[in-house]
C-alpha cells in the first residue's frame, strides 16, 4: 500500500517546525532519481531558503581509523550538551560501493543517535562526486531550516572528496593520528593546507607524549604555508575522542574563527564564492550531462571517433564538430 505522499506545503511546515520525519522525507526527495520528486525537492528548498544560513557549517575529514566516528559522537554531544542543534551529515562517493562506509556504522554513535537535538543521515549515494556533494549541499539548507545551527560534513580522506566539503563549510577539522608520517596517513598537502585546525586525536595513555610531540611538528609546519584569506591562523590541539578530553577546546577554536571571520566579512564573503562555485559547478555538470546524452551526439560522436582511429580527422576538429551539433 502506497502512502499517501505529503505536499511541498506541509512538508515546508513540518520542517521549518523542526519535525525530524518531515526533514528526512525531504532529504529523500533531495537524493531521489525521479525527476518529479527533484520539482518538488526544489520546491522545498526554494521555500526553505529563507531560513537558511544561519549555521555553523564544520567539515570534519581525516583517514579511517583516526576516529571521525568516535569523535562526532563526543563533539555533537558537546554541542547538545551547551545548547546548539545538531545535523551530521556526510559525503561519500563510494558509499554506493561500500555500503555506506562512514556513518554507517552507527555504533560508535550510539548516543548522538539517541539524541533529540541531533539528525544523522549517512551519504546519499551515487557514482559522481559531483552529485553526492550537490545533495548534501542542499541536505544543508534543509537541516538550517529545520533549526540545526551546527552543520557537521564528515568525509573519509580519499580522493576529491575534502575539497568538495571545503567548498561547501565555514571550518575544515583535520583529525590526524601522531606518529604516522604523512605519506601514511594518506594525507597529501593540499588537505593540510585546507584546514583551520588539526586535532590530533587518541591523545591518551601511552600515546599522549606523541601527540604532544606532532602538535609541535604540526604547528611549526603549518607556518610555512602562507597567510590564509580568513586572517585566520590554523590552530593545532590534541584530543582523545574517546575521553571526550579536547573536545570543548575545539569548539572554542571554531567559535573564535568564526567570531573573527564575521568581524572581517569573510565568513559572508566566503559564502557568497561558495554558492558562486556550486552555481558553475552545476551548469558545468548540467551542460555535460545534456551534451553526452544527447541522441545525436551520441550517435555522431561515435562516427568521429571512427574517423580519428582511421585518421581522417583529429581530436580537435571532432570536438569542435560535435559542439556545433548542439548550438
Ligand atoms: P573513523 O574510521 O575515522 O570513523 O574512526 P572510528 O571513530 O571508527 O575509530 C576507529 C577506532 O579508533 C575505534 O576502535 C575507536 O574506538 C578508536 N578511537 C577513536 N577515537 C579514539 C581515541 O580518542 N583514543 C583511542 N585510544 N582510540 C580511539
Amino acid at each position: 500500500s502506497r502512502k499517501k505522499e505529503r505536499s511541498v506545503e506541509s512538508l515546508v511546515s513540518a520542517i521549518l517546525e523542526g519535525n525530524i520525519t518531515a526533514l528526512s522525507q525531504a532529504i529523500t526527495l533531495v537524493e531521489s532519481k525521479n525527476p518529479q520528486h527533484l520539482e518538488k525537492a526544489n520546491a522545498i528548498i526554494k521555500q526553505c531558503l529563507p531560513h537558511a544560513n544561519t549555521s555553523v557549517r564544520i567539515g570534519i575529514t581525516g583517514v579511517p581509523g583516526v576516529g571521525k566516528s568516535t569523535f562526532i559522537e563526543a563533539f555533537g554531544m558537546h554541542l547538545t550538551a551547551i545548547g546548539k542543534k545538531v545535523a551530521v551529515l556526510a559525503v561519500d562517493p563510494s558509499s554506493s560501493i561500500t555500503k555506506g562506509s562512514i556513518l554507517g556504522d552507527k555504533t560508535r554513535m550510539e548516543d548522538l543517535v539517541k539524541n533529540k537535538n541531533a539528525f544523522i543521515r549517512p551519504s546519499a549515494s551515487g557514482a559522481s562526486l559531483g552529485g553526492v556533494a550537490r545533495k548534501t549541499r542542499e541536505s544543508i539548507i534543509l537541516c538550517e531550516a529545520a533549526g540545526y545551527n551546527s552543520i557537521i560534513i564528515e568525509t573519509v580522506g580519499v580522493g576529491q572528496s575534502e575539497t568538495a566539503v571545503h567548498s561547501m563549510v565555514d571550518f575544515f577539522l583535520l583529525l590526524k593520528l601522531a606518529g604516522a608520517g604523512d605519506e601514511l596517513q594518506g594525507i597529501k598537502r593540499g588537505i593540510i593546507e585546507m584546514a583551520d585546525s588539526i586535532a590530533i586525536n587518541k591523545s591518551d595513555g601511552d600515546n599522549i607524549k606523541a601527540t604532544k610531540l606532532a602538535k609541535v611538528e604540526f604547528n611549526r609546519a603549518l607556518h610555512l604555508y602562507p597567510e590564509k584569506a580568513s586572517n585566520w591562523q590554523p590552530k593545532v590541539t590534541t584530543c582523545s575522542a574517546i575521553n571526550e578530553e579536547g573536545i570543548d577546546e575545539i569548539w572554542t577554536i571554531i567559535s573564535d574563527y568564526v567570531t573573527l571571520t564575521k568581524g572581517n566579512q569573510f565568513f559572508n564573503d566566503n559564502r557568497r564564492e561558495q554558492n558562486k562555485f556550486w552555481l558553475i559547478q552545476t551548469i558545468e555538470e548540467q551542460l555535460k550531462n545534456d551534451f553526452f546524452n544527447n541522441t545525436e551526439v551520441k550517435v555522431e560522436l561515435a562516427k568521429q571517433l571512427q574517423l580519428i582511429e582511421d585518421n581522417k580527422t583529429t581530436p580537435f576538429v571532432a570536438a569542435d564538430y560535435l559542439l556545433k551539433l548542439k548550438v
